[in-house]
């Protein structure tokens, strides 16, 4: 079929009356009361960002030039995960001790009920019942809704990659977890910072840790109820909102981004015809090299 024949398929696509209100979002999430997370403790973390350069190695991304792990000016700038990254450490500054800066890592949450799954038309996007969220790219039609949709702000997109570009996000190292390993970023961190485990009993230890140094700690884990509880799991010093995190509530964000998604099918175009044109945008984006 050539470009013209499809687009014209594609837009007697477009006039097939399939009532919106037929097509299901994705299913209710299924999730094991025994699924892993990780909990990351603000307080102890030293900014040495090896879970960067261990994150990147794990998933063959440049680790080049060696010497900017080092470099301290990159906490001038707030970073976030990208398609380069898919975890970054920020410094924010400390009002208890202005000589002992606060170092964040950040990286997808992996979200027990996660809005990119729901935003996610063709299913590109699955939450594992074991913990991770990740991305399949044979799936993938690149509609960028899931990056609209994380309350996180997490998904980024190759923009760089005129072919074939891929949603990038940390996919919890779950090939490392099925081989019985920890994720590379837990591994390599010299001060505990991140500490791998069942997300119950992850709660538990952030709780004694609150419990035993109510000072140290603010009396909230970041994750543990938030957009219906995420995987990784925070502890700080102060209120996350000083440290770049959204104010969240408790609901799961997918009720949200299923009645966007669910409006627009309803008022402005049929499922199936977004199907189809961005199925096109998708043809023509792989057939490109075929005609330069
Ligand atoms: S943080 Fe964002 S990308 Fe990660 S699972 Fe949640 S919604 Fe998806
Ligand atoms: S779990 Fe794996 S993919 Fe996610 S930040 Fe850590 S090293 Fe990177
Ligand atoms: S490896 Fe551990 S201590 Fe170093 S920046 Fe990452 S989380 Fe912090």
């Amino acid at each position: 079929m050539d470009r013209r024949n499809f687009l014209k398929a594609a837009a007697i696509a477009c006039t097939a009356a399939i009532p919106a209100k037929d097509l299901k979002a994705n299913e209710k999430f299924k999730i094991d009361e025994d699924r892993v997370g990780v909990l990351v403790d603000t307080t102890i973390c030293i900014g040495c960002r090896n879970c960067e350069w261990a994150c990147k190695k794990a998933h063959n991304l440049s680790t080049e030039p060696l010497e900017k792990y080092s470099n301290r000016e990159v906490f001038e700038n707030k970073r976030r995960p990208n398609n380069k990254a898919l975890t970054v450490v920020n410094q924010f500054y400390n009002p208890k001790n202005s000589q002992l800066p606060i170092d964040v890592k950040v990286q997808c949450m992996h979200c027990d009920e996660p809005a990119c799954v729901s935003a996610c038309i063709v299913h590109a996007i699955t939450k594992h019942k074991e913990g991770p969220v990740t991305w399949d790219s044979t799936m993938c039609i690149g509609c960028r809704y899931c990056m609209v949709a994380c309350p996180f702000q997490i998904p980024a997109f190759e923009y760089d990659k005129a072919l074939q570009p891929k949603i990038m996000k940390c996919d919890f190292c779950i090939d490392r977890q099925k081989e019985g390993k920890l994720p590379a970023c837990v591994e390599i961190c010299p001060t505990e910072t991140l500490t791998f485990g069942k997300r119950k009993d992850l709660i538990e230890i952030a709780r004694d840790r609150i419990k035993r140094k109510p000072n140290r700690y603010s009396n909230h884990i970041l994750g543990e109820h938030e957009v219906g509880g995420t995987s990784w799991l925070y502890l700080a010093g102060q209120d996350f909102s000083k440290l770049d995190f959204p104010k969240l509530v408790s609901d799961p964000a997918p009720g949200v981004t299923e009645s966007i998604q669910h409006g627009i099918f309803a008022y402005f175009i049929p499922p199936i015809a977004l199907y189809a044109l961005l199925g096109g945008i998708m043809w023509i984006n792989k057939n490109k090299s075929g005609e330069e």
